[in-house]
């Protein structure tokens, strides 16, 4: 059996073994036993993760605005359901992590059967949300040293956290603001417009590469209304060693080089 995802005349094959789950609720859920990239979810038919790979997203969605923090003790994640994002945020031994998750059935399917989050989600210092994250951080009335967004592609459930005002709300509660952004070779008006609309006083792009999303590079929006978007190799080298962060793919060089933009992308957002 084949999982076929497409864009644009193109598209991903990856070799299924069985289908381990499926659900229709607030978005269709499909965890596959592929044959060479483990356990797979699928929500409405776009991969969010692999086993082979997923650390290669997190890691450089949650590292770098985590470092570039001199000490994240409170940390707020919007979607992330799958608990990767979570399990990262923990290695900076955190305070209080809240997780506001739209879909409830993606953490219970992905805890029984993906386990990526390492029980990160039964961590007593982690409270988990279900709501939409928009009215979240509409209606928050605390602060967070760091929030992470870990959405789906753009659709109609998750459109709302590349808004303008949804960033505008963030900007208030936060230190630092960090955001995939989708594909800027694939999904370039997407790409675009969340530069645009996140609207922080000082922002930045930065790169990495995942195998699995579409044509394997993804990029990351981080942005701050308070803090300079800090890049001196040696003070992340020692946040990193410090806080004894283990890691697979994100190391203190990888993350400043990856702000490093080819001129093509540069170009789109200038
Ligand atoms: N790493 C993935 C990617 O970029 O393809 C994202 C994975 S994670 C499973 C995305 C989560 O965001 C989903 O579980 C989804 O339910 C959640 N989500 C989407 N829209 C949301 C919203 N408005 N508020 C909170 N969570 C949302």
């Amino acid at each position: 059996m084949e999982f076929v995802e497409r864009y644009n005349g193109s598209g991903l094959l990856i070799e299924v073994e069985k289908i381990l789950y499926e659900f229709k609720g607030v978005q269709h859920i499909q965890i596959f036993q592929t044959k060479s990239f483990g356990k797979m979810l699928v929500l409405d038919g776009k991969i969010q993760l692999t086993e082979k790979d997923e650390a290669f997203y997190h890691e450089m969605l949650v590292h770098p605005a985590m470092l570039m923090h001199e000490s994240p003790k409170r940390v707020l994640v919007i979607g992330g359901g799958d608990g990767g994002a979570v399990r990262e945020v923990l290695k900076h031994d955190p305070k209080d992590v809240v997780m506001v998750e739209i879909d409830e059935n993606v953490v219970k399917a992905c805890k029984e059967y993906i386990g990526i989050d390492m029980g990160a989600l039964e961590d007593s210092r982690v409270n988990i949300l279900f709501e939409d994250g928009l009215e979240f951080v509409r209606n928050c009335r605390g602060r967070f040293d760091v929030v992470i967004v870990d959405g789906t592609d753009p659709n109609p459930i998750s459109q709302a956290l590349i808004s303008k005002e949804f960033y505008r709300d963030c900007a208030k509660i936060c230190d630092y603001f960090v955001t995939q952004s989708q594909s800027p070779f694939a999904q370039p008006d997407y790409f675009k417009s969340i530069y645009d609309n996140a609207e922080f006083k000082n922002k930045a792009v930065y790169l990495g590469f995942v195998p699995t999303y579409p044509h394997g590079l993804w990029s990351y929006l981080i942005g701050s209304d308070v803090m300079k978007i800090a890049l001196d190799l040696n003070v992340i080298r020692k946040r990193f060693e410090k806080r004894s962060i283990e890691t697979i793919y994100y190391t203190p060089e990888i993350h400043v080089s990856a702000f490093a933009l080819p001129k093509w992308i540069a170009h789109l957002i200038r």
